[in-house]
C-alpha cells in the first residue's frame, strides 16, 4: 500500500482498495488475523446465550439513547461530584480546542496516549503537535503507527496491516538498534521508550469506552497495561467521549465486559478494564491531580432520531471488520476516514458528508455477516441500503446506474418487456461465451470478470423448457 492511503484521509475508496488488493504483504496479515479474530470470537461464545446478552444489551443501549439528555446530565453531575470536570464539544474543532485550553491550564509540555478513536475522529495529535506539545502513543500497535506515520486500519488491532517482519524492520529503522526478530524482544524495545515517556509526561489522553452516569465513572478497557499508566502518571487525565458511550447504570457494566472481550479478541474478559471515578482523592497513594471528561456530539445527536440511530449501539469491538469479505481483502486505509468496515461504511459517511464517501455504502455485498457478528445485533446492511437510498435521492448516484435501474424498473413492470429484455440479454450474453463461461464482459459488468468468470446463460430458458415439459 503506498504511504498516502497508510498516513492521510482519503476519499478514493476505489484507487485504494485495488492497491490494497495487489499488495501481498497486505494481504497475508490481513489473512492471518482477521480468520484468527473471528474463530476466537465464535468459541468464545459457547454454552452462553449469546442471543440474550445481546438483547439485554441491546435495551440497555436503547434505554441511554431515549434518554440521553437525562443521562449525560446526570452523568455530569456525577463526575463534579468525585471532584472532575466535564467540557461539552459539539465537533471536532471544539473538543481540539477544549483539550489545548486544559493543557494551557496546566502547563503541559509533553502528553501520553492510551488507544482512542475518537482522538483520531477530532484529528487531536496534530493539534497538540502544532501547539508545541510532544504526543507519545502508548498503546504498542498506535506507537508503532506513530513510528511510521500512519493511520490505525483496525478498531481493536490497530497495526494488523503489518507483518511481524515489517513491524521488526520498523524498529530497527527508528529506535536504531538491533531487535531480534521475536514479538517479545520487539515489545521489550518499545517498552523501554515508553518507561521514560511516562515519567516525563504531564497529561495522559485516553478514550472511553462506558461511562456511568450513576456514578460518574469512565471505563476503559484495553489489553496493555498502557492505560492504567496513562491515567495514573501524568498530573492531569483527559478522557475523550463520544456522547453515546453513556450508559445508566454502573450494573449494566457487566454485559458489555462480556460482550466486548469476546467480540473484539475472543477474550471472557479484557486483561485491563480500568474503572476511574474523578481524580486522586485526599490520602490515595497514586491517580491524577486533575480529571477532565470531554464529551463530544460531532454529529451524533443529528442522527440520534432517524435511521442511522443503531450505529450509536457500537461499543467498538471490530467483529464486523473481521468478518466482512470486503474488509478482509482492502484492510482499513482503503476506506479513507477514521472508522474502517461495515461500520465505517455507515459511520465515514454520516459523519464526514456522504457526497465525499459515496463509494462506502456501496463496499458492501450486502450479506449480512457484519449484523450476525455484532455483539449488539445492528442492522448495519440496513443502514448501508438507506444510506444509498439517500444518494439516490440527493441525485449523487451516477448517470449511468440511475439509467440501468430504470431500465431495470420498466423491465420489472411489464411481463412482455421483461420476456424480451430476458431473450436479448441472454442472445447477446450466448455471444460473447465459450465452454458455457465469458472471460470478460463489456462496460459495467466489466469489474465483475475482472478476476473471474461469468457464467453463460443456458440456450433455453426457464420458461421455454416449462413449455417443453407442457407445464
Ligand atoms: S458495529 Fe457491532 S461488530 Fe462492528 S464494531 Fe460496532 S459493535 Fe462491533
Amino acid at each position: 500500500m503506498t504511504r498516502s492511503y497508510a498516513t492521510h484521509a482519503h476519499k478514493d475508496f476505489v484507487g485504494a482498495s485495488r492497491e490494497a488488493v495487489g499488495d501481498p504483504h497486505l494481504q497475508t496479515a490481513l489473512q492471518r488475523l482477521t480468520l484468527r479474530l473471528t474463530e476466537m470470537q465464535q468459541a468464545s461464545f459457547e454454552g452462553l446465550d449469546r442471543e440474550a446478552m445481546r438483547e439485554r444489551a441491546r435495551g440497555v443501549k436503547d434505554e441511554a439513547l431515549s434518554h440521553l439528555d437525562r443521562y449525560l446530565a446526570e452523568l455530569e453531575a456525577s463526575v463534579v461530584r468525585a471532584g472532575g470536570r466535564v467540557h461539552w464539544a459539539s465537533d471536532g474543532a471544539e473538543a481540539r480546542e477544549v483539550v489545548l485550553g486544559i493543557a494551557r491550564e496546566y502547563g503541559v509540555r509533553r502528553v501520553v496516549k492510551s488507544k482512542s478513536m475518537t482522538s483520531e475522529e477530532v484529528h487531536l495529535n496534530g493539534a497538540l503537535e502544532a501547539a508545541g506539545m510532544e504526543v507519545t502513543e502508548t498503546d504498542f500497535g498506535e506507537f508503532l503507527l506513530q513510528l511510521a506515520g500512519e493511520r490505525p486500519s483496525h478498531l481493536v488491532a490497530p497495526v494488523l496491516h503489518k507483518t511481524r517482519e515489517r513491524i521488526r524492520a520498523l524498529l530497527v529503522e527508528k529506535l536504531r538498534r538491533d531487535i531480534p526478530d521475536d514479538p517479545a524482544h520487539m515489545a521489550a524495545a518499545a517498552r523501554a521508550v515508553l518507561r521514560e515517556r511516562f515519567r516525563e509526561a504531564d497529561m495522559g489522553i485516553t478514550g472511553v469506552n462506558f461511562a456511568v452516569a450513576e456514578t460518574g465513572t469512565v471505563v476503559i478497557v484495553s489489553n496493555e497495561g498502557n492505560a492504567r499508566l496513562t491515567t495514573t502518571a501524568p498530573r492531569v487525565h483527559v478522557a475523550l467521549m463520544g456522547i453515546e458511550k453513556v450508559i445508566p447504570r454502573f450494573e449494566d457494566l457487566g454485559i458489555f465486559f462480556k460482550l466486548l472481550a469476546r467480540s473484539a479478541t475472543g477474550q471472557k474478559m479484557p486483561v485491563y478494564t480500568s474503572l476511574i471515578t474523578g481524580p486522586r482523592r485526599p490520602g490515595e497513594a497514586d491517580g491524577p491531580e486533575a480529571f477532565h471528561l470531554v464529551a463530544l456530539d460531532n454529529g451524533r445527536s443529528r442522527i440520534l432520531g432517524g435511521a442511522f440511530r443503531e450505529s450509536l449501539y457500537c461499543i467498538r469491538c471490530g467483529a464486523c471488520l473481521n468478518i466482512c469479505p470486503v474488509y478482509r481483502k482492502v484492510g482499513g486505509h482503503a476506506y479513507g476516514g477514521v472508522y474502517a468496515g461495515p461500520i465505517g461504511s455507515v459511520l465515514t459517511p454520516l459523519y464526514d458528508g456522504l457526497p465525499d464517501y459515496h463509494h462506502l455504502p456501496h463496499a458492501s455485498s450486502l450479506c449480512g455477516a457484519c449484523q450476525q457478528a455484532c455483539p449488539l445485533r445492528i442492522d448495519i446492511p440496513h443502514m448501508l441500503v438507506a444510506l444509498r437510498g439517500r444518494l439516490a435521492e440527493e441525485g449523487e448516484t451516477p448517470f449511468l446506474e440511475r439509467l440501468i435501474y430504470r431500465v431495470w424498473r420498466a423491465g420489472l413492470c411489464s411481463p412482455r418487456l421483461y420476456r424480451a429484455g430476458m431473450w436479448a440479454a441472454r442472445g447477446l450474453l450466448r455471444r460473447m461465451g465459450r465452454d458455457g463461461w465469458i472471460a470478460g464482459l463489456p462496460g459495467p459488468g466489466a469489474g465483475w470478470t475482472q478476476v473471474r468468470d461469468f457464467p453463460m446463460p443456458a440456450e433455453r430458458g426457464f420458461r421455454e423448457r416449462l413449455r417443453d415439459l407442457g407445464l
